[in-house]
């Protein structure tokens, strides 16, 4: 299939009508898949209502069925279509946070969306994400479209188009390339159908934020406890995996030096995952800064990017420095723990 790249500039007026969006939009139309930015990381995009549609998002991913997607919209309007009922601490979450990167679960209506969509539960994920292209995408195409992140399943997330086509070119229809995303970690994932809303997957938006705007706001005990079964089904893959194995390394950095020399002993080639501040103390094959420790919104934006460049690389193994656990520390730490199947070594 021959994969189509369209060129947009985010920050030109009139984007619903830019010829490249609209000829995107009658792809989506069409039932054909098409990659999109958004603020969070690239989204792969198809007719929430049908299931061919759907069906290739899966299939050009390779997804697991029972992985459910994320719906997004660009008109909160559309929500009544397909969800039986908008609780007020959804009503507020939406008020403070939307567009923007938070994911919310509600109980859904029967037999509008495609249930492969939804992976047949009784709940769905929406989302209205805030970057001009997918709105522009979203509104010009008036359906909502069930988009996961944009990477084949188990790579990281992609942060830029040639991301997307590293991983996904003759598979999908096209890329809508609006340059480089912003946050650079998914959406947070909240469930608002019970009481007291819980965190699925931590994400652009911190507890401590949504907490300021509807009180207490659990987590599910699956963050914390690797045993048990996480509510949101995607969170029991492995994900965001460069390809030569990844170990959090936690302790000073000198510690973290001794690794890498002992492999290298060994002949193995070792590539290193630090910061800025960090970046010269090491000797390694492959140094690779991800942002700024002091500024942990630089490390979310670039962490993707910085693991899908270890693979151009070719280490053998990867060493990491490991992040404060907190506000936005806390999706990082939640996809670094991922990437490395939760290996750790500590001094
Ligand atoms: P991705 O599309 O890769 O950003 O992942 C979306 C995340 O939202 C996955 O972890 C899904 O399992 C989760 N998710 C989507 N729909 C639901 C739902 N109805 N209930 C719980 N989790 C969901
Ligand atoms: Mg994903």
């Amino acid at each position: 299939m021959n994969t189509d790249v369209w060129k947009v500039d985010k920050d030109v007026d009139n984007l619903e009508n830019n010829p490249q969006v609209v000829d995107a939009a009658n792809f989506l139309r069409k039932n054909e898949v098409v990659a999109l930015p958004t603020e969070t990381v690239y989204g792969l995009g198809g007719n929430a209502e049908n299931d061919e549609a759907v069906a290739k998002i899966f299939a050009a991913k390779g997804r697991p069925g029972d992985n459910p997607l994320i719906i997004h919209i660009a008109d909160r309007k559309q929500l009544s279509r397909f969800v039986t009922e908008v609780p007020e601490t959804a009503e507020k979450l939406m008020d403070a946070f939307w567009p923007g990167p938070l994911t919310i679960i509600f109980k859904k209506k029967d037999g509008i969306l495609s249930e492969k969509a939804t992976a047949g539960l009784n709940t769905v994920a929406v989302r209205m994400p805030d970057h001009p292209v997918a709105l522009a995408l979203l509104k010009t195409c008036g359906l909502p479209i069930a988009a996961p992140s944009a990477n084949s399943s188990g790579k990281p997330s992609p942060t830029k188009a040639e991301h997307v086509l590293d991983d996904l070119k003759g598979k999908i229809a096209g890329v809508v390339d609006g340059g480089a995303t912003g946050v650079g970690v998914e959406s947070t994932v909240i469930d608002c159908t019970a009481a007291t809303p819980v965190i699925l997957r931590p994400g652009g938006v911190t507890k401590e934020q949504l907490e300021e705007v509807v009180g207490i706001v659990e987590e599910d005990s699956a963050l914390k406890d690797q045993s048990a079964r996480p509510k949101a089904p995607g969170m029991k893959y492995q994900h965001y995996a460069p390809n030569a194995p990844l170990y959090m390394v936690a302790g000073p950095k000198e510690f973290l030096q001794t690794l890498v020399t002992e492999k290298e002993a060994e002949g193995l080639r070792v590539g290193v995952l630090t910061t800025e501040e960090n970046h010269h103390f090491y000797e390694a094959n492959l140094v690779l800064s991800c942002g700024r420790r002091a500024e942990l919104d630089t490390v979310a934006a670039s962490l993707y990017d910085t693991l899908r460049s270890f693979n151009q690389g070719q280490v053998d193994i990867i060493f990491s420095e490991i992040f404060p656990n907190e506000g936005v520390g806390h999706a990082i730490m939640n996809r670094l723990e991922k990437a490395a199947g939760h290996k750790l070594i500590t001094e």
